[in-house]
């Protein structure tokens, strides 16, 4: 469904999340017809050039992240043409003018939002010269990028910073693993199915795993990460947002309050937990040919987790005494990103002796890689050996079921970047939703602070460190497979 003509200012236009995310999401959205060519994407960033220069360097962000095959030149073309730029230092007064003559009086008619593609410390001051010039008009909307706060406190404070100009209906913070389309099929999944429902709670599900786990090291973004870990990287955002998906009620409509409502019940709901014995942390050390996190970010001495598993609790009705197994981390042995819900075996087995076991039925919903889901089942062993269990799998891959194996996977900043024109917060945090998890995560960030301990080193290529397999083996269970 194509979206009103819109004017869309992307702060920090020239960075990296611009340049791989942000441009090619909207060609992708040119090209399939939703984002009308009287649209205008007007980037502000430092960087001295004029649109021409602009449309240059999103040319080439295009060929580099867009897959020729989805590379249409004549809808190259026309994006591109919807390109403008002002060079502009937001922290100097003057420059503003220069946006405001660009972009003109707000007219009703036509959503207009500002991205910001910059550092945190800038959301304060871009959303206080928009509202002094009166570029938002009565609707403009901003858009935030993670990280949301450091804790509780900072949180707090950019939240007041951008309430003193906008109103929460008018503020979308980015969680991109809200906009990934297996996400959001957890929702059809669990709510359009009757399947499932009945069976979503502590009477039937055994427990939860979520797990996003990653190949790559710290890379180049050493001087960020260092000193943030994963618990704020990941684990306060992504896993907890996913573990909301999981463990929520069923909300009375999708309307975005409504939803918001019922994961920050679930936030509200999580049991604190006990740092020492609940939640482990990692650091990956060296491997053959691969540098240890330490070396990576250039400090021996350095205390910050790369890995982060931990049992939590959500402590209503529905989830009554069924652990949500949290795990995430760098360089480990796939990339692998899921929420696997494991359900109790059947009351009583008539298969005594027949080999195999039965029941552990566990339904995977994965994110990545081949988005899809997959459910374990127990089966009889083909043959006429007798009647023999045997473990088999349901599988559903969307690619190949839904587009006939040609359906390209829209990026999650595909529908999000739409979604804010559309004006639709259902897949954004609200600012309530942000602190609760703040307040959840931070006394765990405190207590490994007080004990000082340096977190357990894992070789690059595992699962991880030995306490994080030992967190569920105590508990007699096991970690899925990072595969
Ligand atoms: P980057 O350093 O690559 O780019 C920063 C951009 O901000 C540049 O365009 C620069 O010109 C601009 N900028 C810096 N100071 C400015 C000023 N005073 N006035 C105007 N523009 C200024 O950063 P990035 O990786 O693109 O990240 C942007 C934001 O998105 C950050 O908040 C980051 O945490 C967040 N984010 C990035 C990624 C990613 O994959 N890169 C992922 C999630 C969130």
């Amino acid at each position: 469904v194509p979206v009103a003509p819109f004017d869309l200012v992307v702060f920090g236009a020239t960075g990296d999340l611009a340049r791989r995310k942000l441009l090619p999401a909207l060609y992708h959205r040119l090209h399939d017809g939703q984002m009308p060519i009287e649209a205008r994407v007007i980037g502000a960033a430092r960087a001295q050039m004029d649109a021409e220069g602009f449309r240059r360097l999103a040319a080439e962000a295009l060929d580099e992240f867009v897959a020729p095959a989805d590379l249409d030149p004549d809808s190259r073309r026309r994006f591109l043409a919807t390109l403008d730029y002002v060079p502009l230092d937001v922290t100097k007064d003057d420059d503003w003018q220069a946006l405001a003559d660009t972009l003109g009086a707000p007219d009703p008619e036509r959503p207009r939002a500002f991205y910001l593609s910059v550092a945190p410390r800038f959301f304060g001051v871009i959303a206080e010269r928009i509202a002094a010039a009166g570029l938002a008009g009565a609707h403009g909307r901003i858009v935030v990028e993670k990280p949301f706060g450091h804790d509780l406190p900072s949180a707090r404070a950019l939240n007041q910073s951008l309430a003193r100009h906008f109103d929460e209906g008018r503020i979308y913070r980015i969680d991109h693993y809200l906009g990934k389309e297996t996400v959001q099929n957890l929702m059809a999944l669990r709510f359009a199915n009757a399947l499932f429902e009945p069976l979503w709670n502590a009477h039937h599900v055994d427990h939860v795993q979520i797990t996003v786990a990653e190949t790559v090291g710290v890379g180049g973004r050493g001087p960020y990460y260092d000193g943030v870990g994963a618990m704020r990287d990941m684990v306060q955002n992504h896993l907890l947002q996913l573990l909301c998906l999981t463990a929520m009620e069923p909300p009375a409509r999708l309307r975005p309050d409504d939803v918001r409502d019922e994961k920050l019940k679930v936030l509200r709901a999580l049991a604190p937990v006990d740092a020492a014995r609940d939640v482990v942390r990692g650091q990956y050390g060296a491997g053959p040919g691969v540098a240890s996190y330490a070396d990576d970010v250039g400090d021996a001495d350095t205390r910050t987790e790369s890995f982060v598993a931990l049992r939590a609790h959500v402590e209503n009705w529905r989830w009554s005494g069924v652990p949500f197994y949290l795990r995430t981390g760098k360089r480990l042995r796939a990339r692998m990103s899921e929420i696997a819900v494991a359900f109790k075996d059947p009351p009583h087995s008539i298969f005594a002796g027949a080999g195999g076991r039965a029941g552990a039925n566990v339904l995977a919903i994965r994110l990545q890689p081949d988005e899809g889901i997959t459910l374990s089942m127990t089966v009889k062993d083909p043959g006429p050996g007798g009647m023999r269990l045997t473990p088999a799998e349901l599988d559903m891959t969307f690619a190949e079921q839904l587009g006939g194996g040609g359906l390209r996977m829209p990026d999650a900043y595909e529908r999000l970047v739409m979604d804010v024109i559309r004006g639709d917060q259902t897949l954004f945090m609200r600012g309530d939703e942000v602190e609760a998890a703040w307040r959840w995560v931070d006394p765990i960030i405190a207590a490994w602070e007080e004990r000082g301990e340096r977190p357990a080193l894992y070789d690059p290529g595992s699962s991880g460190p030995e306490d994080a397999l030992m967190l569920m083996h105590r508990d007699g269970r096991r970690w899925r497979e990072i595969s």
